[in-house]
């Protein structure tokens, strides 16, 4: 009984919400697809960083936009959890196909402005809202900031976003420097890589020296996986560094 009047209850809660309907769906691994939303006749304002509530059956999560605001999509990166209670019904959609949607984006894991250099870790899915934040910095045509990017994942073809980045990094070097990184360099999965290896709370140390950054000016951001963000916090503000995170789960 008791499951049947939650459910009840979560379906009451998002029955009234706005819908977004999907418009594109694209498949990377067995795991992780890349999918666009059309909020259905209203308009979603968000800030280049913040999440949405999406919603399907009334199981409602948060997801952060790895579009920026100037595009027509919103645009999320998700991870399948086999256990979990949305996403394999998300795995379920066909283009067309709807979810709730609070009308309000949320969040504060926003570009600060209060350093110019901004040294950002994403693992797999969290590498979405820096997404968002550099696509909306080169759209804007600004300048006077540096992102340094490190992007982390256990296998190549989770990082979804790298051809991208290393466009963005080689046309605005300026503005970004990229640094994807695989974490299990010698499985067959990852013959063909050639770039950096190893975890990010691992490598974070000596990227901060590599890139020569300077403590009074710089801003850390992790967005992830929890013990990524867990370890490579303890490491950087040991030694001094301004830090900043979005935790996707708890462990
Ligand atoms: C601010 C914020 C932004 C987020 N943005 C994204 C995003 O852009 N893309 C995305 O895929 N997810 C994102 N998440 C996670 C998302 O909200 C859901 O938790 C996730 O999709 C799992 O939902 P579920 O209902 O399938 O699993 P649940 O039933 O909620 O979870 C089942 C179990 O799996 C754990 N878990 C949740 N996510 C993961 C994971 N990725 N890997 C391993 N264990 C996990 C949970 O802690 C729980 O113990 C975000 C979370 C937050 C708080």
């Amino acid at each position: 009984m008791t499951s049947v009047r939650t459910a009840t209850a979560r379906r009451d809660r998002t029955a009234n919400l706005p819908r977004a309907r999907l418009v594109e769906r694209v498949d990377y691994t067995d795991d992780l697809m890349v999918i666009k939303m059309e909020p259905q006749g209203f308009e979603f304002n968000f800030k280049p960083g913040q999440y949405c509530t999406l919603g399907l059956d009334g199981i409602e999560r948060a997801y952060s936009i790895a579009s920026a605001p100037h595009e027509p999509f919103l645009e999320i990166f998700v991870e399948l959890v086999p256990d979990g209670e949305l996403t394999p019904r998300m795995w379920q959609m066909d283009i067309g196909d709807t979810m709730s949607i609070r009308p309000r984006a949320k969040g504060i894991f926003l570009m600060d402005r209060t350093a110019t250099q901004h040294l950002m870790l994403g693992t797999v899915t969290g590498v979405a809202p820096f997404v968002s934040i550099v696509r909306d910095f080169i759209h804007r045509g600004h300048t006077g900031h540096h992102f340094y990017l490190l992007e982390g994942a256990s296998y190549l073809d989770e990082l979804v976003y790298d051809t991208e980045l290393a466009s963005t990094a080689a046309q605005h070097s300026e503005t970004l420097t990229f640094v994807p990184a695989i974490s299990r360099p010698t499985e067959e999965r990852n013959a063909a890589w050639t770039g950096a290896t190893g975890r990010l709370n691992n490598i974070v140390a000596d990227y901060v020296k590599k890139f020569d950054l300077n403590q009074d000016d710089t801003l850390i951001y992790a967005c992830g996986h929890p013990g990524m963000i867990e370890s490579s916090r303890e490491i950087v503000t040991a030694t001094g560094w301004r830090w900043t995170e979005e935790r996707f789960w708890k462990e």
